[in-house]
């Protein structure tokens, strides 16, 4: 993972823009505004850093999209890759047939959850396996003789996905305003956030009222046509979001109450990112379900799939008979291959140990030391996620602190400044989030915190000039 310069390709620029203007429709875009600033064009990347198409440096300090876990040019991923593909580039695994690399990669993953799990569904993405929950726990219930229970129970401003069910369970209320969302049967309730809704309440208290919401839509709907609930064991997209340590156990507590299947999403917090294998065996959550993706196969090949407890195991495989659902792409055993080199690469390094008591902690460290600019209201992380705020106004406690205008859009300005400096740093509103590879080492985290401070040092005399402070 050295951040040796390696010989970078330069391109036309110009052209490659206009060829992407006229033809490529990105994800979550305004093509006009686009159209008009031109794409940055990446072109290549080695372990925490990429070069784009100017040649010039930026390092990651968002994996990519939360999955480059192990960092850029693993050679013995690409190798593993291409022999698989040699070898068997594709099988389906639908009528009665199975491949080698996918049940290698189906007993490696449960010996890697908690205990309670025992099977494994493969999708090709995270959205996928979502869609797979929602399946899977109605189709639980109707097996069980409990076909009312349909409902699930989601949060406000939670991603799960861009399909129809990931977008219904996700609470992002610009992406059901777009398409006729959210499905059928999927309700959503506050989420815990500590920095917005809990003014004149101590983090803990607060965590046991977020996790009350759930047990007031359960008695609203009735618990006998509640299905599940899921979360993402710390937010990521929705601005990485850390509950209170009470909230967790108290959901789980509720969830078992009403003997409601429990969810986690942990398509960003699987593998390491928050120092466990996964988040939630740090939240003290004990799911039935697990969802995942991007850090199984550290984005090198597109794979995700659903961890299944014994619970909904023992309906599906000794009473459910054929169960309905299956994509071509489940267990492909080119991804298959790609993630067990990259579960390899995790162990060998021991990354997740690493994230626990070395890296977590100095990124901790690095963002308490940015919480003290003068535009920082207050920075948060868990594991290698990390969030601050920009401020107005700077307050002794976040419940203190007043906010920019929302309109005045102080994120999107400072993550221009990031771009332009050669760091990585998403703006969820006026929250700026990383969530960088597993082997960003000490000495890297010190660079990106070094880059990060002068581009706030950048935003503060911007939003200065602007009259805005
Ligand atoms: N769940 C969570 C928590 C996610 O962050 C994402 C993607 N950012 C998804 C689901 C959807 O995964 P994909 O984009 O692979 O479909």
């Amino acid at each position: 993972t050295a951040a040796g310069v390696p010989d970078v390709q330069t391109f036309d620029t110009r052209a490659i823009q206009e060829l992407d203007a006229a033809h490529f429709l990105h994800p979550f875009t305004d093509h006009a505004a686009l159209r008009d600033k031109g794409a940055r064009v990446i072109v290549r990347g080695q372990g925490v850093y990429l070069w784009d198409s100017e040649g010039r440096q930026l390092i990651d300090g968002m994996s990519g999209l939360w999955c480059v876990n192990v960092g850029y040019g693993r050679t013995s991923i690409s190798q593993a890759v291409y022999r698989q593909m040699e070898t068997l580039p594709f099988y389906n695994s639908f009528f009665n047939t199975t491949n080698v690399p996918a049940v290698h990669l189906a007993a490696e993953l449960v010996a890697l959850a908690p205990p309670q799990f025992s099977h494994v569904f493969l999708t090709g993405s995270g959205s996928e396996a979502n869609d797979t929950i929602v399946r899977m726990v109605r189709r639980y219930w109707d097996i069980l003789g409990q076909p009312e229970r349909q409902v699930i129970i989601s949060r406000q401003n939670a991603y799960h996905g861009s399909t129809m069910a990931g977008a219904s369970l996700g609470g992002m209320a610009g992406m059901h305003a777009q398409g006729g969302l959210p499905i059928p049967g999927i309700r959503h309730i506050g989420q815990p956030h500590y920095a917005e809704q809990g003014q004149g309440m101590s983090e803990n208290a607060f965590g046991l009222v977020a996790a009350a919401w759930l047990e007031e839509e359960i008695l609203a709907l009735g618990a006998d046509k509640v299905a599940a609930f899921i979360g993402e064991p710390v937010q990521g997209a929705g601005g990485v979001i850390i509950p209170p340590a009470t909230y967790w156990p108290e959901v789980q507590r509720i969830c078992d109450k009403y003997g409601i299947l429990l969810v986690a999403d942990e398509v960003i917090c699987g593998f390491g990112r928050l120092g466990t294998w996964f988040g939630s065996e740090l939240m003290g959550m004990r799911p039935d379900l697990i969802s995942f993706a991007k850090g199984v196969t550290s984005g090198y090949v597109p794979l995700g799939g659903v961890l299944v407890g014994k619970r909904v195991a023992h309906a599906l495989v000794e009473q459910g008979g054929d169960f309905h659902h299956g994509f071509t792409y489940s267990g492909h055993p080119v991804a298959c291959a790609a993630a067990l080199e990259n579960l390899r690469i995790l162990r060998a390094e021991r990354l997740v140990e690493k994230v626990a008591l070395e890296t977590g902690p100095h990124l901790k460290a690095a963002f308490n030391q940015l919480a003290t600019h003068p535009l920082v209201g207050h920075a948060e992380s868990c594991g290698m996620m990390a969030g601050l705020n920009l401020v107005r106004v700077k307050g002794a406690t976040a419940h203190a602190c007043v906010p920019f205008a929302r309109a005045l859009h102080v994120g999107m300005l400072c993550r221009g400044h990031m771009f332009d400096n050669g760091v990585i740093m998403r703006a969820v509103g006026d929250r700026m989030i990383v969530a960088p590879p597993l082997v960003m080492t000490r000495a890297e985290i010190d660079d990106m915190a070094a880059r990060i401070w002068d581009c706030l040092d950048l935003t503060l005399a911007d939003v200065k000039a602007r009259g805005w402070m």
